[in-house]
């Protein structure tokens, strides 16, 4: 019934809709709801058919220098070195088989992560809101929709309040359309139904109720399904710059490779298929052949840490982004406080309440004056309760001694309140029922709803920022409950005494309606309603974003606070976390004020900002970028989506945020926790580190082993390792010690150094200096023991088996160096290593004692036993080369440290 497509349901009325759908407006029970759900599926888009494992191994083959490698093997066995083609043939599958596999993980774990950010949605169920998993919707169920949400499925509207839809993924239309329940023709086009809210398709402002009338595959979306696959890639600006420049290398090697082919056969006059040989070497030796696939690891390392790390990247680049932060904008509520709220405070007119408890159990006594009260005798207390139990959208949930709040936890502190004040009830105020809700919004600060009794009563109640609340109204509540005339002075000094304690302040206020009364607009409230009071609610900060936020100083990076919330709260959290500059606030009005160029200065000195909209944060971002800056800011609103995207590294709310804030970062936080975003850029910094790790791995060892050869062939020298040899290097040391690396932990100091430039070259002078001096080392080290071992009278074979050891020595050695760029390689935590730089450096050693030792394998490399001495020997001359580069890059660390402390001397100096 439900699946078959029905065109029908915007044309008809709501009840009949309920009826055909066998739904009620307070929602299914769960057990109707599994029936359903086995009966129409889950709520998901069909699937793109994902590609054949064997294509996608055979895509592995589809690579230039493979094919160079798979002609040489066709020409070498129609030469007949069979043992060439093998170990050729051998090497290639090696890498297609671990490119093939580790792409399988990093697909897997991108797949995983996705997962963490599948969509949720909040509907009723047995009556009353429940969040799930917006995959287990079923035909019938009641959703509620809030802006900044994407619709999750096709839903016939019951109830809208303003609200407006963007339905561009549909009918390419941006400009948000308005919606509401009354039926369309039958014959309208999508983009007119204004009755439907189709899935997909996204909440701009407004709230609505509607009942499920299609999902998955039957949904509009699902019709046109394949649209919203999108295929994602593993890669990221930088990573793509290294595949070009590993391109254009490899033509360039392929043309040494061609002139030195051209030089041995016509000027030195050696045999064509012994050069022939030598240049196949010379390439595979030469070209990174497994650099791209090391740095997809390392990218998806990264990606599977900071997921540990509740760091969700949607979009991959931002790794890289995010290693060079250098200012984090972060809201205050939820991501430096625990948003675990609690209605601590009342001030009514003259008398002011302290209010105890723990958690959201509504039990508690309330104080005056260090005395307890009475609550429910007292009329204030009362009409208090009542406002906060009313205006209110979230349910408590009680789990044995635990109470969870479902919805917004400072609605859900008020609840509490409310069943503090009577006697532990929760259903004290069921008599009134809601008629009608102006929802809370951002831009104005408040909510209001209208409520009816059976005793022809009707009231609005009100709860928001105090400056809002208190230019809406005309008098206030004395302490018997009648009105007075308002004394805004006292307010106001209540307000800055109870935000200047951390609390979040909130006012309440009260108007009689008529009983006639079913709509509520805002010019019902405009200076008709009565102020009952304030509520103080204590928002404890998280004790580990006070440490993240002293680890983000130390790392050069500035923390800066954009709050919602009131002046003197900002600061007084803002003192509490640790931030820097609290004696100094800007408010949102102060932000209009300020030019551009006056607000690019302010926000330099400034660290907190309050009572913001979300305007003013894309004003904020846009500003500290013109400072040269790299700014992360998180949001959770669908209004915070253009500082989001604008940012450098937009970081949503996973909890508390909205999809359209999601869609538009960079970054989902799974926690809404400060740390986790120090945390992300720890790694973004590692996964950098690490990058540049294996880039200064691979070069110079893959120049070391070319240089040998063309050193070799144009000096006219015999080859210290044969081609068949440089082919079993690469096999064994690129697809072990290279990978290793992509999994090196954060170096101890990654936290201590400045932000990196956002376009600090990869290719320093440094590195090219690096690769220079190592290839050097190696040709000197390898040429060294080939010309020791003959000199001894060795056979050449002899002399090429250690020869080609010293280069595997080497290899392990530059390995242990690389790990620590910025440190000291000489200590403990550095020689321990990682169990995967073990397992590498035991399976290349196992391998390298096999060729050497064993006799089959000697036969098929032309290899021989090393005696005992000679093998010391080896092992010497690699701690000896491990020796060298590491004192050299202690003198330019040293001198780099000394220039830094010099420089600002001579300039005194200069001036
Ligand atoms: P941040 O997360 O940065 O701390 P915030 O959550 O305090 O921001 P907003 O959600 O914009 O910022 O809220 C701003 C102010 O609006 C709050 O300080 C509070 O006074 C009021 N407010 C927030 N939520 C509600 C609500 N549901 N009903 C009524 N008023 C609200």
């Amino acid at each position: 019934m439900l699946k078959d497509h029905n065109p029908l349901w915007h044309a008809q009325p709501v009840d009949a809709v309920l009826r055909s759908l066998q739904a009620v407006p307070n929602g299914l029970s769960s057990e109707e709801a599994s029936r359903r759900l086995e009966k129409y599926g889950t709520n998901r888009l069909p699937e793109q058919a994902a590609r054949s494992p064997f294509l996608r191994f055979l895509r592995h083959f589809h690579n230039i220098l493979i094919y160079v490698l798979l002609a040489s093997a066709v020409i070498t066995a129609l030469m007949g070195h069979l043992v060439d083609t093998g170990v050729i043939l051998a090497v290639v599958m090696a890498n297609a088989i671990i490119g093939f596999i580790q792409e399988g993980r990093a697909e897997g774990a991108m797949a995983a992560i996705r997962q963490m950010l599948a969509p949720r949605s909040a509907v009723l169920r047995n009556g009353v809101r429940a969040t799930i998993d917006a995959s287990e919707l079923v035909p019938g169920d009641i959703v509620l929709l809030e802006p900044g949400d994407r619709i999750p499925a096709d839903l016939r509207l019951i109830e809208a309040r303003g609200m407006k839809v963007e339905e561009a993924i549909l009918t390419g239309e941006s400009v948000p359309v308005d919606k509401d329940c009354s039926p369309v023709p039958e014959n309208a086009s999508l983009g007119d139904r204004a009755s439907m809210a189709f899935s997909g398709t996204l909440v701009v402002s407004g709230t609505a109720r509607g009942v499920v009338a299609a999902t998955g595959g039957g949904t509009e979306i699902g019709q046109i399904s394949g649209m919203l696959s999108r295929v994602e890639t593993l890669t990221t600006p930088l990573v793509h710059q290294m595949d070009i420049f590993a391109r254009w290398l490899t033509a360039f090697i392929l043309l040494v490779g061609a002139a030195i082919l051209a030089f041995g056969t016509f000027v030195r006059q050696l045999p064509f298929d012994e050069m022939f040989m030598i240049v196949v070497g010379l390439a595979v030796a030469a070209i990174p052949e497994g650099l791209p696939a090391v740095l997809t690891i390392t990218l998806a390392v990264g990606v599977q840490a900071m997921a540990k790390r509740n760091a969700i990247v949607r979009r991959l680049p931002a790794i890289e982004t995010l290693g060079s932060v250098s200012v984090i904008c972060t809201d205050k509520t939820g991501t430096l406080t625990r948003n675990e709220m609690m209605a601590a405070a009342l001030v009514s007119s003259g008398r002011e309440y302290t209010i105890e408890g723990a958690g959201y159990a509504p039990a508690g006594m309330l104080q005056a004056g260090g005395e307890p009260v009475e609550a429910s005798g007292d009329p204030v207390l009362v009409e208090f309760a009542r406002a906060a139990a009313l205006c209110n959208d979230a349910s408590l949930v009680r789990s044995g001694d635990d109470w969870r709040v479902e919805g917004d936890p400072m609605e859900g502190a008020l609840l509490a309140l409310a069943g503090k004040i009577s006697d532990g009830s929760l259903r004290a105020f069921e008599h009134l029922t809601r008629t009608d809700v102006i929802p809370f919004d951002a831009a104005w600060r408040y909510m209001a709803v209208l409520c009816h009794d059976h005793q022809g009563q009707a009231f609005a109640y009100v709860k928001g920022a105090p400056e809002a609340i208190l230019t809406m109204c005309g008098d206030q509540q004395d302490c018997n409950g009648e009105t007075e005339p308002l004394d805004e002075a006292y307010w106001s000094r209540s307000v800055e005494t109870l935000a200047g304690d951390g609390q979040r302040v909130l006012a309440l206020a009260v108007r009689t309606m008529r009983q006639d009364d079913t709509v509520l607009n805002t010019s019902d409230l405009e200076g008709k309603l009565t102020l009952i009071g304030l509520v103080g609610l204590m928002d404890p900060p998280r004790a580990e974003a006070i440490e993240a936020v002293s680890e983000c100083h130390a790392a050069g990076i500035r923390v800066k606070m954009i709050t919602g919330d009131h002046a003197a709260t900002a600061r007084a959290i803002a003192a509490q976390i640790g931030l820097r500059n609290t004696g100094r606030v800007l408010t949102g009005a102060d932000i209009s004020d300020l030019a551009d160029d006056q607000l690019a200065e302010a926000v330099m000195e400034t660290d907190i900002f309050a009572r913001t909209s979300p305007a003013d944060k894309l004003r904020l971002v846009t500003a500290l970028q013109s400072q040269g800056l790299i700014v992360a800011m998180t949001g959770d609103g669908v209004n915070d989506a253009p500082a989001l995207k604008r940012a450098d590294a937009g970081t949503a709310m996973g909890i508390k945020g909205s999809e359209a804030a999601k869609e538009a970062s960079e970054l989902v936080l799974a926690d809404d926790n400060f740390a986790s975003i120090a945390a992300a850029v720890r790694q973004g910094r590692t996964v950098y580190d690490n990058i540049k790790k294996v880039i200064s791995w691979t070069l110079p060892t893959s120049a070391g082993e070319a240089m040998t050869i063309v050193v070799a062939v144009l000096a006219g020298l015999s080859l210290p390792v044969t081609a068949v040899q440089i082919l079993w290097v690469n096999l064994i040391t690129a697809t072990t010690l290279g990978i290793a690396l992509a999994f090196e932990p954060s170096e101890r100091k990654t936290m201590l150094r400045p932000p990196r430039a956002r376009d600090a070259p990869l290719l320093t002078g440094e590195l090219i200096w690096h690769i220079v001096l190592v290839s050097g080392l190696f040709v000197v080290a390898v040429f060294g023991i080939f010309a020791y071992a003959l000199d001894k009278g060795y056979s050449l074979a002899l002399a090429q088996t250690m020869a080609v050891n010293t280069l595997v020595v080497l290899e392990i050695f530059h390995l242990f160096f690389i790990r620590n760029i910025y440190g000291s390689s000489l200590n403990w935590r550095a020689v321990k290593g990682t169990p995967i730089v073990w397992l590498a450096v035991i399976v290349v050693t196992a391998a390298q004692f096999a060729i050497t030792f064993l006799e089959p394998l000697q036969r098929v490399f032309g290899t021989q036993s090393v005696p005992i001495r000679d093998g010391l020997l080896i092992i010497g001359v690699g701690a000896a080369f491990f020796g060298l580069i590491e004192i050299e890059k202690q003198l330019r660390l040293s001198l780099q440290n000394l220039n830094g402390r010099l420089a600002p001397h001579f300039r005194r100096e200069a001036a």
